[in-house]
Order: structure tokens, then sequence, then C-alpha cells
């Protein structure tokens, strides 16, 4: 019998079955289960027919290692089939793969727009270097659906969208966005990061280029960084282009690890958003908490979109406090046993982080107390939601 591999299935598959079997190829592999860490910068070619040949751009194994090995390849297709789109790419990080799908779309005189709610250092890239590169940044406000048109311009470029946004969780009706946007020929860009390729099928809903931290739940360990970009067949030259003329890569250890971290995907998230979600609910009752912010809770603000679009939620929201005082904020987190303060999220292990006032300036931000952004991780709910409801009653004593 032929050992599985994805790309000799017919069958249209659930992501649950992708994920075990996508970017697989035992036979090529001395029948090992797994794709190995395939190292190295020289490929040799044993003559000179073969080295034309691996010059071509869609030979799997490439000219140079720069430009990926098996290793790669089997996390890039893995990815592109989860995500429903043409083909992916890799990048050393989140955020380069975030930059760079920009920079591959944009030039002097365009106009890009971005949600007022976008992850911060894109929106630092996006005013700090897309601005001096003379391309006009302008953001839109998360609620805008389809009354984006108003901000579209015959030379708008990009729209880039991120649902639920950052910090914020507002979700965004990104079909009504990439309808309008694709009107005056603009590349929808989507963050997806929260969701995953499990949650949201970003290809369905108009969007161009996909975008994973997959640091985050991909890795799923906090021991990589490493982001993607996955493209349909009209956005994929400008990108693939792009980023090997940047000489963006992505080391063999970190794939290997993305690739790994695929395989359980589905059973972590399944356990990391049943936990976000009874952690929500728990916070939502203490009067402490001013408001969560979750598009799983039937009264967010999100919640209609979120229900029609997703098909399920990830373990990061956030939680707006009463406006307490430092002593309060200082000795919440030193109650917590269970969570971490610290960044990235994604990984096995629960965080509780106290985040700046997201920079707004098309819809103000509307809350007053400080935020916390929480993560579930694959802990006992019952134990997570003891500690966290522990610390907040510690507060009382601070106040
Ligand atoms: C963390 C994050 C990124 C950046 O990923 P890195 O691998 O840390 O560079 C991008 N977008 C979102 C939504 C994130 O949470």
């Amino acid at each position: 019998m032929q050992a599985p591999s994805s790309t000799a299935i017919d069958r249209p598959l659930q992501s649950e079955t992708m994920l075990v079997h996508a970017g697989r190829d035992s036979v090529s592999h001395g029948g090992m289960v797994n794709t190995p860490v395939f190292r190295g910068s020289t490929i040799l070619s044993s003559n000179l027919d073969e080295w034309e040949s691996r010059k071509t751009p869609d030979n799997p194994m490439a000219s140079y290692g720069r430009f990926g090995t098996p290793t790669t390849r089997a996390f890039e297709s893995a990815l592109a089939q989860l995500e429903g789109g043409h083909r992916a790419i890799v990048f050393p990080s989140g955020l380069s793969a975030c930059t760079h799908s920009l920079m591959a779309m944009v030039g002097s005189g365009d106009h890009v727009l971005l949600s007022d709610s976008v992850y911060g250092p894109t929106r630092a890239f996006a005013t700090q270097v897309l601005s001096r590169l003379g391309i006009a940044v302008e953001f839109f406000d998360p609620h805008a659906g389809a009354q984006i048109r108003q901000q579209l311009r015959p030379n708008t470029r990009v729209v880039f969208v991120e649902s639920p946004g950052s910090a914020s969780f507002e979700v965004q009706d990104v079909a009504a966005i990439a309808a309008q946007a694709h009107r005056v020929d603009a590349i929808v860009m989507m963050d997806n990061t929260w969701a995953t390729p499990l949650y949201f099928k970003p290809f369905e809903h108009g969007v161009d280029v996909s975008i994973q931290a997959a640091t985050k739940y991909i890795v799923g360990h906090s021991d990589a960084l490493l982001g993607a970009a996955t493209a349909n067949e009209r956005a994929w030259p400008l990108l693939q282009r792009a980023a090997h003329d940047f000489g963006q890569t992505a080391g063999p250890d970190d794939l290997y690890l993305a690739l790994r971290g695929l395989r359980s995907l589905s059973v972590r998230l399944r356990q990391h958003g049943a936990n976000g979600l009874a952690l929500a609910e728990a916070l939502q009752q203490h009067p402490l908490v001013a408001q969560v912010l979750h598009p799983a809770l039937p009264t967010d603000p999100g919640h209609a979109l979120w229900r029609r679009d997703f098909s399920g939620a990830s373990g990061l929201f956030a939680m707006v406090l009463q406006p307490v005082g430092r002593p309060a904020l200082r000795a919440f987190f030193e109650r917590l046993e269970l969570f971490g303060i610290g960044l990235s999220w994604g990984g096995y292990e629960s965080l509780a982080l106290p985040m700046d006032r997201p920079t707004r300036t098309v819809r103000p931000w509307a809350h007053e107390g400080p935020l916390i952004r929480i993560h579930a991780g694959l802990e006992s709910c019952d134990d997570l939601i003891r500690d966290m409801l522990n610390a907040l009653d510690g507060m009382a004593l601070h106040l």
C-alpha cells in the first residue's frame, strides 16, 4: 500500500484530516512519517540538464537553500491547502510576513487602507515605513463593512483586514469589505492569526493574501518564531517575487516545529477555545471587570458576524477592568499563579498581559480602565478560573 500523502488523495478532506495528512510524503523520505529537517545552502546537481531543471520556479527542490528545502515545501503546501489558497511562502516571523506581503503589492503613489484595530507593529510599519516611501496610509473603522467604499480610491492598492482585531477583538465583515475593495482592483490582505485556517477560511470571504503568525497556534509551544503568507492565483506571482527579491527564508528547525504543531492543532485549539470562553464567561460576572472583549460571548457586539463567519474561537481575548489604580493592578498580577506575564500567545501555557491603550485614529478607544489581554492555555479550566477570580478578588484590598 502506498503511504498516504495528501497530494495523492483526490477526495475533499475536512480540515482535521488535512492537518494529519497534508505535506507528508514518507515514500520520499525513507518511509519516515515526518518530513525530516533538511539543512542546507548548496543543492548539488549531477549534470547540466538537472541543474537547469532545478531552476524552474515550480521545482519542489529549488536550486538553493534560501528558496527552501523539502521541509519548507512540506509546511508551505500543508498551509496553502488548509487556508484554501493557491500557494504559501514562509517568513522568519509573523510580522515579517505582514510587512513583506504589504511591500510585495505596493509602490510609490499607491494608497493603502488598514483596519484601525490592526496589530500594533503592522500599524507602525505602515505609518513609519510605507509613508516614508510615498505610499498614502489610511485607517478604516473596523465596523465599516461595505461603508469602506467611501474611503476607496482609484489608487487603493491594498486593504488590510484583521478579524477579530488585536487588542479590541472587533469582528469585521470581511466579505463585504473585500467585495468593495475588488471594485477598485485592490488586493485584500488578512491577518488570520487569531482564528487560524481551522476557524476562518479567508479565501471563501474574498481575501487574496492570508497571513499567519505561525509563532502562535501553529507552532503552539512558544518555542519558535515563524510567519507565512498564502495567496490566491492572482496575488501569488507578486508575493513570491518580492519574498525572493527581499531574500526571505526561514530556518529548517523552526519549519519542522511548525509542521509538528500543525498535526495537533485541532485538538489544542478546541481546548484553548473552550477554556477561553469559560474564563470569559466567569470574568464577565466579576464586579471589577468592566467588559470582556470576546466575540463568542452572545453579548459581544461582534457576536453575530462571528457566528456567521467563524467555525470556532481560539483562546485569546481581553478584559477591561474598572478604572483601578496601579496598586490594585500590581496586586492582581502578583496574585496570579497560573498566568505568566509575557508577549506572544498560542502556546500551551496561559498568559495575562497588561496592554497599553491601543492607538486609534478612526474609531476612538471606548474603554477607560486597564486593558488585560488573556491567553487561555491548556490547563484545567476550573483551575484557570479559580486563579483569575482569586487575583481579581485580591485587587479589592488595594482600591
Ligand atoms: C504576534 C502577532 C503577529 C506577529 O508575529 P511574530 O511572529 O511575533 O512576528 C502578527 N499578527 C498578530 C495578530 C499577532 O498576534
